[in-house]
Formats: C-alpha cells, structure tokens, sequence
C-alpha cells in the first residue's frame, strides 16, 4: 500500500518509515500540517498515519479537512499521551484508529494491516499501485527502480520523485510551478527553473540512445509525459 506519514519528530518519521517500507509499503513523509493537507489532498494514499501534535494544523485539523473535503483514507492517529480525550477527540474528528505513543513499530504495522483490510476487502480494487508504466518505461515505488525496456535507470532521488509525478498524469501537461510544489514540497531550495535542469537530466538517462522521446515540452505551460 502507498502510506502517508505526517509527523514532525523527523527521526520518529523516518523510523515508521522504514518499518513501513520493510513491511512491504510505499512512503511519503511530511513533517507539518500544511504539508500533511497537501500531500493527503493528492488522493494517491490508501492510509495516513498522522500525529495530532503538528506544527501549522494539528492531526485533528488535518482530519477534519479530509473528512470535510470527502476523503475517506483511513487514518490512523497517534497520540502523545495515553488520554481518552485526545482518543474521543481524534475519533469525532475522523480518525478511523489511534495509537499511543511510545509504540512497537510491530504494533503499528499490524494497526495498518488491519486498517487494509477493513478498508479494501481481499482482492478488491482500488488500491494504489506501486508500479507505473507509461510505454516500455517502468517505474516501482516500492524498490525505488526505473526500468526502459526492461534496462535498469539509476536515477536520483528527485529525478526519481519529479519522473513519478509525471508518470502520475500521463497526457496532462503540468507547470513548473505545478511540478515543484507536487514533486518537493516544502523544499524552499526547488525553484521552478530547477525543473528545466531535471528534465534535461531526465531525458538524458531514460531517451538516450535514441530510443523514443516520452517526455514532451509543452510551449507556455511545461512539461508532459506522453500517454501510454
Ligand atoms: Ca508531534
């Protein structure tokens, strides 16, 4: 499953994280409220896993707005102190589950397990894929592997996020303003020229050797992938 982590202990991020990614997930991080609204309102999550003490907008914020705007992705809180409060609290605003912190990270992958299976039954559609494909080019999200006709791309972290993002909207033109704030948000160093850098990179490493271009400039708007 693809698994939206807002929390802003970034080590306690990056620890579910990799529990996560070990237990076989795809994981997106954001480290305040307003991060966790934009990344939970691109729909692309089957879980969040949100603290309700954030920077910004609280857990409880964030799950409203969700709630609110219709989204229904599981939510699994965490909660800092073993109150009941926070528990009722968090479960008016939304939250499917909770969990106290300090935490096994086994408990929490099985809190997730569960939360999957209650919310898709087994082999229902309608969870994320952690595969893209758009012509002979493969991407998978959970190993972090580009693939062109079955030949592996090595690619950097950002090539890799921004070829994700494209491969996300295959035919749909995006802006470079569009791009930096879905592919690095909150990264203050990503400017919008920045993108026409990464493009270049990215063209070099999956149209080289003259195979077939699948990225597309797109005149007065940005870039596209082609369509599948
Ligand atoms: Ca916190």
């Amino acid at each position: 499953m693809r698994i939206l982590v807002v929390e802003d202990e970034r080590k306690l991020a990056r620890l579910i994280g990799r529990g996560l990614e070990e237990g076989g997930h795809v994981v997106d991080l954001a480290y305040d409220g307003d991060e966790g609204i934009a990344r939970a309102g691109e729909r692309i999550h089957d879980i969040i896993v949100m603290d309700i003490m954030l920077p910004k907008q609280s857990g409880l914020d964030i799950c409203r707005w969700l709630r609110g705007q219709r989204i229904t992705t599981p939510v699994l809180m965490l909660t800092a102190r073993d109150q009941i409060e926070d528990k009722v609290e968090g479960l008016d605003a939304g939250a499917d589950d909770y969990l106290t912190k300090p935490f096994a990270i086994e408990e929490l992958l099985a809190r997730v397990r569960a939360l999957g299976r209650r919310m898709a039954p087994a082999g229902a559609a309608g969870t994320h894929p952690t595969t893209l494909r758009v012509g002979d080019l493969d991407l998978d999200l959970l190993r972090h592997e580009a693939r062109r006709g079955g030949r592996p791309i090595e690619l950097t972290a950002r090539e890799f996020t921004l070829l994700e993002l494209l491969m996300r909207h295959p035919g749909q033109p995006l802006s470079r303003t569009q791009i930096v704030l879905r592919a690095w948000p909150g990264d203050s160093e990503a400017i919008s020229n920045v993108v026409d850098t990464y493009i270049h990179y990215l063209r070099d490493k999956i149209e080289s050797d003259g195979l077939p271009p699948l990225l597309r400039t797109v005149r007065g708007v940005g870039y596209m992938i082609r369509a599948s």
